[in-house]
């Protein structure tokens, strides 16, 4: 029984290293590494039933997923993953497929991107990804009222099944921010969210807020002198897990 399981968190693959972007030849190698050390790619729904129902995941069991559904999550990591025969989850900010990322931002420096269009998300929907829901126009939901939040993310999850005729039953929240309305709301049409904390999930984790490692943190930007003392042994621990993976099985 394994007690941990990484839950990967890409958003852009590009080269412009902004915040939200990996090289997508650090994806390549990433994948091809994690392919070599024996990892499983397994979906987000065992990775649920994992946790609620102690059902056995295999050793070396991970998930990928990829925020927003750039349009280099079918340039770059589509072809990557399906010859590696990997699964990813991707969540989908639904009024911006075939359009760009032109939400409101706090970050400054990301870059104008497209994004999926629908039909790229139809051609890819039965192999590699599961599409799952990341609100209809990207807000805040801290603070957003129970109408708001029910619109933007049970909207975003029928528009996602009437597209592609699959169930999109889990979550991401926008920026990872969520408060106890958001929480409740998205557990009332969700079999699981995740957030942004930056660590494994574990038998304990909150379905409703599982953890994730962001991989941004590790593109060689970051220093562990950039987290805070109670983030950065967790930061440590994945950084050398990481690490692992650079040299031969
Ligand atoms: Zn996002």
């Amino acid at each position: 029984m394994i007690n941990s399981l990484p839950i990967l968190t890409f958003h852009s693959l590009d080269d412009s290293g902004s915040p939200i972007s990996v090289a997508p030849d650090r994806f390549g190698r990433l994948m091809t590494a994690l392919k070599a050390h024996g990892f499983h790619t397994v979906s987000l729904p065992d990775a649920v039933h994992w946790i609620r129902d102690r059902a056995a995941l295999p050793e070396r069991a991970i998930v990928i997923t990829f925020d927003d559904g750039y349009e280099s999550t079918y340039t770059i990591a589509y072809p990557t993953l399906r010859d590696l025969g990997f699964s990813a989850a991707v969540f989908l900010v639904t009024d911006h497929c075939g359009r760009m990322n032109n939400w409101p931002m706090p970050v400054a420096r990301i870059p104008d991107l497209p994004m999926l269009t629908w039909d790229q998300v139809g051609e890819m929907g039965d192999s590699v990804f599961a599409f799952h829901a990341h609100t209809r126009t990207h807000p805040d939901l801290r603070g957003a009222s129970t109408q708001r939040i029910t619109d933007e993310a049970l909207g975003s999850r029928e528009a996602i099944e009437a597209r592609t005729g699959r169930t999109a039953d889990f979550f991401a929240y926008p920026f990872g921010h969520f408060d106890s309305r958001a929480r409740l709301v998205v557990s009332r049409y969700f079999s699981g969210a995740c957030g942004v904390t930056l660590d494994y999930a574990t038998p304990a984790s909150d379905v409703y807020a599982l953890e994730r490692i962001e991989m941004y943190y590790f593109s060689g930007r970051y220093t562990s002198a950039m987290f805070t003392s109670a983030v950065r042994d967790r930061y440590l621990s994945i950084r050398r897990f990481l690490r692992q993976l650079k040299t031969s099985p």
